[in-house]
């Protein structure tokens, strides 16, 4: 962060300033107490679980030289330490993170969000854009409220781009967080079945998701997934430029895929892309079908942004992607594994289905925990993946917990043969049978919603005996 003084935090988040020196800078903004350094501005945020305000104590021993705290906080302050008080802890960051981004007028901001690939396509993106600009990425998932104002935060001025990724839980949200953004190019990466519990219908995710296309200005390009008939839908809707992205058809999009293929490792894939007559080709050192669109959205922003293909080829090849995502790993018994732990949705698990559905492992095996937030759903969305899974070459079926044991229900009532369907309601009991009976050359997918906690069994796994 490029230092700001108490004067100018005051007015970017409308604060009174109780006490301090309004010619004070500040060069950090902190909301972990733990993180708290000599000179730290720290911002105390109240959220479902824990309250910043708690710490105040220690963030002071820690010799923070601001906060920011609740006005309704009646505590008296050391003298010295600068005092900003605001009706909103969360609200308050947010303000100073947009007004703090709007220092920065040709700073381009490429917003992304979508069911399924968000954390990904950002990763591509940001890998693309670095090969010709300075560019700030989004860390790991910090996609949220929080997450993104902090992101902001860390701008220097040096930046040409900043690369966000936007999640969301309900509406509203995507159009909170590009009002703080300001982005200046939105992409979707697909409309699929996540966070039902609080939308309800698929109608509604998209929504949600054209809240962002909403908030580009007229200069403005969303980045659309045709192949997706709810983002063709948004995108048919949309007043401003769209670059359409999928795999080749009659209908000519703006980009598109052919001649995929995985790699002969199954580790990544090949593919071309083809934009206005010239065809490149593509490899990702990331295995599935769906990453083809991850990587399009990838190239449909390189291109809007000036770069040529061959450049965009060299910043895919070395893009870093962010962990438990399709990471393939091997035990020290040579069980190769798809750790896909980080989280689930319908349209997530299906991907990476078909990621170890493809391979030519002798034995494929699923370990999958449940997918959460699918409120009246749910049920039903578990029994339609096992349907889906009986369709696969599986040579078992392993799930955890009573709302994944439907996976296997779903399953066995599409004719996939009972005796190789477990379920288990302790991780560790499912750990001690993997451990006895995955043998070398098996493949084995280990996904799930955050919650299960999925990563364990690989870890475990990898450990040994
Ligand atoms: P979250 O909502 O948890 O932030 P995300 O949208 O950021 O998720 P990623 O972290 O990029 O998504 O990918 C998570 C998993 O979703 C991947 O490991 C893969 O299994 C699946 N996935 C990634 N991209 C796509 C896609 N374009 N379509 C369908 N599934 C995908
Ligand atoms: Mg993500």
């Amino acid at each position: 962060m490029k230092p700001l003084s108490i004067k100018k935090l005051t007015e970017y988040s409308q604060a009174e300033l109780i006490q301090g020196d309004p010619e004070q800078k500040i060069t950090r903004i902190v909301h972990d107490s733990r993180e708290v350094k000599a000179g730290d501005l720290f911002i105390a945020l109240v959220g479902k679980n824990d309250d910043g305000h708690k710490y105040l104590g220690d963030v002071i021993a820690q010799k923070a030289g601001a906060v920011i705290v609740d006005s309704r906080l009646k505590l008296s302050f050391p003298a010295g330490l600068a005092v900003l008080k605001v009706d909103n802890t969360t609200a308050a960051l947010q303000k100073i993170a947009h007004n703090y981004r709007q220092q920065f007028a040709n700073l381009k901001v490429v917003a992304i969000t979508g069911s399924a690939g968000k954390t990904t396509t950002k990763d591509l993106t940001a890998a693309v854009l670095a090969e010709k600009f300075e560019v700030l990425k989004t860390a790991g998932n910090y996609n949220n409220q929080i997450g993104l104002p902090l992101t902001l935060l860390q701008l220097t001025g040096k930046e040409d781009f900043a690369v966000l990724e936007m999640g969301m839980s309900g509406l509203g949200e995507i159009a909170l967080l590009a009002e703080i953004a300001c982005p200046e190019i939105g992409v979707i990466t697909n409309v699929g079945a996540a966070h039902l519990e609080q939308l309800g219908s698929l109608a509604n995710i998209a929504k949600a998701k054209a809240e962002l296309l909403a908030a580009l200005p007229v200069t403005g390009t969303g980045v659309l997934n045709y192949d997706n008939k709810y983002c063709r839908q948004l995108g048919d809707d949309f007043k401003h430029e769209i670059v359409s992205f999928g795999f080749e058809t009659d209908l000519g999009l703006d980009i598109e895929a052919l001649d995929y293929k995985p790699n002969q490792a199954g580790t990544g894939i090949e593919f071309s892309v083809k934009y206005q007559n010239k065809i490149a080709k593509l490899t990702l050192n990331k295995p599935g079908r769906h990453n083809v669109y991850n990587a399009l959205a990838a190239v449909a922003v390189g291109l809007k942004a000036g770069l040529n293909l061959s450049q965009i080829r060299q910043g895919l090849k070395k893009a870093s992607f962010s962990e438990l995502r399709l990471e393939i790993l091997e035990t020290s018994g040579q069980v190769k594994l798809i750790n896909d732990s980080y989280n689930a949705n319908p349209l997530s698990m299906q991907a990476a289905i078909n990621v170890l559905s493809q391979s030519s492992a002798e034995r494929r095996i699923a370990v999958l925990g449940s997918m959460l937030e699918l409120g009246e759903q749910s049920s039903a969305a578990h029994f339609k993946l096992g349907q889906y899974l009986a369709k696969q070459p599986l040579a078992f079926l392993v799930t955890l917990g009573k709302k994944a044991a439907v996976i296997g229900d779903g399953a066995v009532k599409a004719g996939f043969s009972a005796e190789k369907v477990l379920n288990f309601s302790v991780q560790k009991e499912l750990i001690i049978y993997l451990k006895k009976y995955l043998k070398t050359g098996d493949l084995v997918l280990i996904k799930g919603s955050r919650e299960n906690k999925m990563e364990k069994i690989a870890e475990a796994l990898l450990e040994g005996q």
